[in-house]
């Protein structure tokens, strides 16, 4: 049902991940500067238009990732995650259902009025929480990628996924080759 596309946990949950990802580390600099690359990045995220961003949205949005990455930083510290989101759910979230025009009833957390950059740290608390909760904590990892660092959810079917991307799982494969070789006989 597209309606849990759009309004579901999980597409929260994937774009806190993105979001705390623009942040700057040995493989990219900071890709959360101009207010365009915030409106792609909800766009990506199957946000329905119209999606208008300015630049308190963007500081807003700034700070939510700061937040966010905060909760990615303590991985592997239960106790310090749970503190940390539930510190952002009480300062930023308000579920409550609702419906308008043609939209089943849905759940918007976010206080009203709230910009982009409120709702994206309300959404990633609620999102990241409402994971935990079901698969517990270890869901959410780190790429282990030298300099990498990027967040990653752990969880669905399959085994579970340990990098970021394609490419980080490539050349810590090519690494560990390499060491192998040079630790392997001579020849
Ligand atoms: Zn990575």
């Amino acid at each position: 049902m597209t309606a849990n596309v759009r309004f579901g946990w999980t597409r929260w949950a994937r774009l806190t991940v993105a979001l705390v990802n623009t942040t700057p580390n040995d493989r990219h600099g900071d890709l959360l500067t101009e207010p365009d690359q915030l409106r792609a990045l909800l766009l990506a995220h199957d946000e329905p238009e119209p999606v208008t961003i300015d630049t308190v949205d963007l500081a807003d949005a700034r700070d939510a990732r700061a937040a966010l990455t905060a909760v990615f930083a303590a991985v592997g510290n239960e106790r310090t995650i749970a503190g940390r989101l539930n510190d952002l759910l009480a300062r930023t979230a308000r579920p409550r259902l609702t419906g308008h025009d043609g939209v089943p009833l849905h759940l918007h957390v976010d206080a009203p009025g709230s910009t982009w950059g409120g709702w994206l740290a309300a959404v990633g608390a609620m999102g990241l929480a409402l994971l935990v909760a079901e698969h517990g904590a270890e869901v959410l990892a780190r790429c282990p990628a030298t300099g990498c660092g990027h967040a990653v959810l752990r969880y669905g079917p399959g085994p579970a996924r340990r990098f970021c991307d394609a490419t980080c799982a490539s050349r810590t494969r090519v690494a560990a080759h390499r060491a192998a070789r040079r630790s392997g006989p001579a020849g």
